[in-house]
């Protein structure tokens, strides 16, 4: 069997004669996150239009805009078998269809050099715009992981322990190919940011197409260009188990209304007011305290919460050497 099964999603290939890495990009591993997905159009429909900048290309690219077809359909963060994506890498030719999926994906992820995977915090979370990686036990491994965040150019890069099992990048990690994920803000604000960008011209470009732009051009995919250096971002790596996972924070004591009291991309401390989650039934304000000092990287965006969900993720202000 062919594990590059097309079928399971589409995408694009970008070659070049000349001699270069394999970049991945892919977008969609969560149905209902949608900036990322708009980007990758995006820059398919640069390669396809503009014969010059397809002409620097430099060895390859790969482009998957919606790599998770049937959770995008259903306009939720997984297909119809509820299983997600990012939690069965490698996945399997047999299992149920998000597994099929995963092992489709896998084989894309094996074939690359490089590696970037778009997120957004979908529509339950909002996140702060950043770019993450693995503390890879593969010095230079790390190293590259650490330099592709930083050129990006978001203002936050985290790297974060490398035990977390079933993601895309948890593959990438197993067969030593050098990966990156980016997060940026959530449904609820991604969309208004989307469309009012729709309405504008196609400059300054969208945060995510020029971060990946920027990544191309690290790597010598695309040629260097002189500009500005990005703006000095904030880089915490924390190896502790845990750390780097989205739904790990405080969590809500009651299910109800969540009434957030902090900005996202904040500085807190310990103990300092994250939310109050506002009970339907009698009103009751339920105060959830933050556990860490350190900025806030993600918050509940969806204004309902249950019982025992996170409120939101604080990374700790742990600096890399
Ligand atoms: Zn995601």
């Amino acid at each position: 069997m062919n594990m590059t099964d097309a079928s399971l999603f589409d995408y694009r290939e970008f070659t070049s004669d000349c001699d270069g890495p394999r970049l991945l990009i892919t977008a969609g591993i969560h149905g209902d996150e949608y900036l990322p997905m708009l980007a990758v159009k995006e820059l398919i429909d640069r390669f396809d239009t503009d014969a010059e900048l397809r002409s620097s290309l430099r060895g390859s690219l790969t482009l998957i805009p919606i790599a998770n077809q049937a959770a995008f359909e259903r306009g939720n963060r997984c297909g119809a078998d509820n299983i997600d994506l990012a939690r069965v890498f490698p996945g399997t030719p047999n299992g149920n269809p998000t597994e099929q999926l995963a092992c489709a994906l896998s084989d894309q992820i094996r074939r690359a050099d490089f590696f970037v995977d778009l997120h957004t915090g979908g529509t339950e979370l909002c996140v702060f715009p950043m770019a993450g990686y693995t503390l890879h036990s593969d010095q230079s491994i790390l190293e590259q992981q650490r330099q592709l965040a930083v050129a990006f150019g978001l203002p936050f890069v985290w790297g974060t322990s490398a035990e977390l099992q079933g993601r895309s990048l948890s593959l990438a990690r197993d067969c030593g190919v050098p990966a990156i994920y980016v997060e940026y803000l959530g449904a609820h604000r991604e969309l208004a940011e989307a469309i009012s960008g729709a309405a504008q011209s196609r400059t300054p470009d969208h945060p995510l197409v020029a971060g990946c732009l920027n990544v191309m051009r690290h790597l010598g995919i695309l040629p260097e260009i002189a500009e500005p250096l990005p703006a000095a971002c904030d880089v915490v790596e924390d190896e502790r188990p845990g750390a780097g996972h989205m739904q790990a924070g405080p969590s809500a004591p009651a299910t109800g209304f969540l009434v957030p009291a902090v900005e996202l991309g904040q500085s807190i401390a310990k103990g300092d007011l994250l939310a109050e989650i506002v009970t339907a039934t009698d009103r009751t304000k339920h105060q959830v305290l933050s556990q860490q000092s350190g900025r806030v990287l993600v918050i509940r965006d969806y204004p309902r919460i249950n019982q025992g969900e996170a409120v939101a993720v604080v990374a700790e202000s742990v600096k890399a050497e």
